[in-house]
């Protein structure tokens, strides 16, 4: 019997340790990790400069505590900076904790300047913000809320792809819209960059805020430092997460000067957030995945992937429906529910996880070798040619 409260539907398999792509489990199996700890673990298992980083950084500092100077977190923001948007950076331990510390920016902001009415955030319907108590709310979903009121007030949804719910949904109280550039859990969903575009222009117009969700497909996951790099469009704010820690828990939210006016001593604070050993980490992880090699590295590896997928989808076109994603966040759509599959894969030693709308989401290291992405895809083959 477990002590572990069962708020977690585990498969039956734990890992002694791993190396790069692959985890070699307890019963001394050998898989090829495509979950990598939901795309957090961007450089694969014990990276050996990540090993390094963590092995002198925790000889000398771990925590001292946001009452003073922390240069660690100082060369981060720089580096986060100087690659993106942001003219500033607040650091969190986690993807919800990003994402409402986002929303209370946005929130602040507006009363700064003296309208703090303008308070209401617009988000996707069961899009995915986190767990906490403001990002279930923020989602939408029945699922991640039920049992969980009072509703959190604040947030108001428009679905999908609903260009004019979304324009009749903002009124005089909107802060902020709040979308993931690529939806994650709810499916591999991308939002074409003609659509931030247009929204970005929207936001301008009705004078509101717009805020990025990129926790999951952020971090040179897409191919990009940023998912929605390529379409110019230059957001507000913008929480990450997962992938900057290469597997340490980092979050941090971005923002621009203009909303950066809002946060004045004591308005928003964390005990953990930006110690000396994760912004050790995160720094290693910055200096390997924002420099262009490797990111066009990424694009190619993702081309290869895509291309044999498709592959696969038009030899299989009853079992898969589509091939969706960008960069190395990839979904594979079947017409029906994707356990049992993600099962077969498993026993062929791949792990996928799945996501909304029967989705099997691929999410391999970022430096995954071209041999690693040739054994998945004949494994994701072999699957398919037994599958009814
Ligand atoms: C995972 C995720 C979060 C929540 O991150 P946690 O670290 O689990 O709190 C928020 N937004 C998106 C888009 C995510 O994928």
């Amino acid at each position: 019997m477990s002590n572990l409260a069962k708020n977690y539907n585990r498969k039956k398999i734990s890992f002694k340790y791993g190396k790069g792509a692959y985890l070699f489990s307890t019963n001394k199996k050998k898989y090829l990790d495509f979950v990598q700890g939901i795309a957090v673990n961007s450089l694969g298992h014990a990276h050996p400069k990540l090993v390094s980083t963590i092995r002198n950084q925790s000889q000398k500092l771990w925590h001292v505590s946001n009452a003073f100077q922390i240069p660690e977190g100082e060369k981060l923001a720089q580096k986060l900076c100087k690659k993106t948007f942001a003219d500033y950076v607040i650091f969190q331990n986690s993807g919800a904790e990003a994402t409402e510390a986002s929303v209370k920016v946005a929130r602040r902001y507006f009363y700064s300047i003296g309208k703090p009415n303008k308070n209401r955030i617009l988000c996707i319907k069961n899009s995915f913000h986190g767990r906490t108590l403001a990002a279930i709310f923020a989602s939408g979903s029945k699922k991640m809320t039920e049992g969980f009121g009072p509703k959190i007030a604040g947030f108001d949804h428009f679905k999908f792809g609903d260009h004019e719910s979304l324009k009749n949904k903002i009124n005089k109280n909107t802060a902020a819209i709040m979308i993931e550039t690529i939806m994650g859990e709810g499916g591999i969903k991308v939002i074409p960059d003609w659509c931030l575009r247009e929204l970005r222009k929207l936001c301008d117009k009705k004078k509101i805020l717009l805020i990025l969700d990129e926790v999951q497909c952020g971090v040179a996951r897409s191919g990009d430092f940023f998912a929605f790099e390529k379409s110019k469009v230059k957001p507000d704010i913008v929480p990450i997460a997962k992938g900057i820690g290469g597997g340490f828990p980092i979050g941090a939210v971005l923002m621009n000067k203009k909303v950066a006016t809002g946060i004045i001593p004591g308005s928003h604070g964390s005990t953990f957030g930006g110690n000396p050993l994760a912004m050790s980490v995160g720094n290693t992880v910055m200096d390997i995945v924002s420099n262009k090699k490797f990111l066009k590295n990424v694009k190619n590896l993702s081309r290869y992937f895509f291309l044999n997928l498709n592959k696969i989808k038009h030899k299989y076109p009853n079992i898969i429906k589509d091939i969706r994603g960008k960069g190395l966040l990839i979904g594979i759509q079947l017409y029906k529910d994707p356990n049992i599959f993600i099962k077969k894969l498993m026993d062929k030693r791949l792990l996928t996880i799945r996501a909304a709308e029967n989705i099997i989401r691929i999410l391999p290291p970022l430096n995954v070798k071209k041999k690693e992405i040739d054994i998945s895809i004949k494994i994701i083959s072999k699957v398919c040619e037994n599958f009814k």
